[in-house]
């Protein structure tokens, strides 16, 4: 039998991507294999975001060709399939909600019209939050957590659909680097079990041990690709790929963040913050 090459998970042949009638990033080809941990490193305003945005169908693709599992992104329909974290997202200190309810709403997609979350759903909730170690906080409110805490919930939520691929807009900015670690540890973890990722990121020190494969994105154009190996050698030659980041971890007004926090998790450095 002879073998044929998996499909894709993603795959852009000259793929532009922007806004309205303007193309942010152009000229854009690569595969993503299933099992690959991708990290889209770029300086800001590069089009890090409007590329995976784009792929999740959220801004206006404007050219060349995109496919999502072997179909085109305009025939795609299958969004579930792709887990997202969006950028700098934090919950709203208004939410009142407990840890698990937000984690449930993961797994919207995937309940019968009559919705109520069978015992296979609640496992898999349960699954998503031990994943990201906060099995121990899922009856908290989720507005008593730290920034970082939110970013794991947000991750939980995303897993809890069960995507085949998980993109992750700066999962480790603006947080403290105790949860910096943590969720380097996390993004360790999904890696190990096989969990194909594309994280976009400007900082490449808290997943230099997780990723497979590095593409850099400067001036709306792909600039590198390669191994994180390989990388190294050429970083020299690639232009400037750093630029500031700030904390989100500081409490937030309205926050209600307990005196004591209770038990905290292995993962938590200081009881979580
Ligand atoms: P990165 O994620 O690499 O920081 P972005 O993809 O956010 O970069 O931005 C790339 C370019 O796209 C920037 O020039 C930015 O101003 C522009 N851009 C981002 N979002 C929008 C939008 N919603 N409408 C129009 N232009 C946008």
């Amino acid at each position: 039998m002879t073998q044929t090459r998996p499909t894709p998970v993603i795959s852009l042949h000259d793929a532009a991507f922007g806004y309205a009638d303007r193309a942010v990033l152009t000229g854009a080809t690569l595969d993503v294999q299933q099992g690959e941990v991708l990290a889209l490193l770029g300086p800001n305003g590069s089009g890090k975001s409007t590329l995976v945005r784009g792929l999740l169908g959220l801004n206006d693709h404007v050219g060349g060709q995109v496919e999502l599992f072997g179909t085109r992104l305009e025939d795609f329909r299958e969004h579930a399939r792709l887990g997202y974290v969006p950028q700098r997202h934090t919950l709203s200190a208004s939410v009142r909600a407990t840890v698990n309810e937000i984690v449930a709403i993961g797994r919207l997609p995937h309940l019968r019209w009559w919705g109520r979350p069978t015992r296979a759903d609640r496992a898999i909730i349960e699954e998503s939050l031990e994943l990201v170690g906060l099995a121990d906080r899922a009856e908290a409110d989720v507005s008593t957590l730290s920034g970082g805490q939110q970013r794991r919930v947000l991750i939980a939520r995303a897993l809890a659909a069960q995507p085949d691929v998980l993109v992750m807009d700066e999962p480790t900015a603006g947080v403290d680097e105790a949860n910096q670690r943590v969720l380097s540890e996390v993004l360790a973890r999904l890696a190990e079990r096989g969990t194909t990722m594309l994280i976009v990121t400007h900082e490449l020190e808290p997943l230099r041990d997780i990723v497979s494969r590095i593409v850099v994105v400067t001036s709306g154009r792909v600039s590198f690709d390669g191994s994180p190996e390989r990388f190294a050698a050429e970083r020299a030659a690639l232009p400037a790929l750093d630029h500031g980041h700030h904390h989100d971890d500081e409490p937030r007004p309205g926050s209600h963040r307990p005196a004591t926090t209770p038990a905290a998790g292995p993962l938590d450095p200081a009881g979580g913050h």
